[in-house]
């Protein structure tokens, strides 16, 4: 019991290897439209059916394709489909899938789950 003698290889493998290239692989990505979309779209489908839905109904493009709910003294109406209108999209897709996913699920959760009043 004098050491394992190749326990130096391998520490030179370690340190001559793959160690220096995951520490670089680390990109600093900035956040796109879409991402900041999708993300409220997340949030909203999982704890705001209400907000979505309501955003759906309001913002409506109108005859000259604007979205007259967005409008505002200062930027006008901004051209339909607004930013608004996409998350509402993004989060009723995010919950008409993560319904049918449940659908499938026999009685997956124990309580309910609506019943609050
Ligand atoms: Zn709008």
């Amino acid at each position: 019991m004098s050491g394992c003698p190749y326990g130096s290889d391998l520490e030179r493998a370690e340190l001559h290897g793959t160690a220096g290239t995951a520490l670089a692989a680390t990109p600093m990505s900035p956040r796109s439209p879409e991402q900041i979309v999708s993300g409220v779209a997340q949030l909203l489908a999982a704890h705001d059916p209400v907000v979505w839905r309501r955003l759906l109904a309001e913002r409506t493009s109108d005859q000259t394709g604007h979205c007259p709910a967005c409008r505002s003294t200062l930027i006008g109406t901004p051209t339909w489909p607004c930013t608004l209108r996409l998350v509402a999209e993004h989060a009723q897709r995010l919950s008409e899938v993560s319904a049918a996913a449940s659908e499938q699920v026999p009685s997956g959760r124990s309580g309910p789950s609506s019943s609050g009043r």
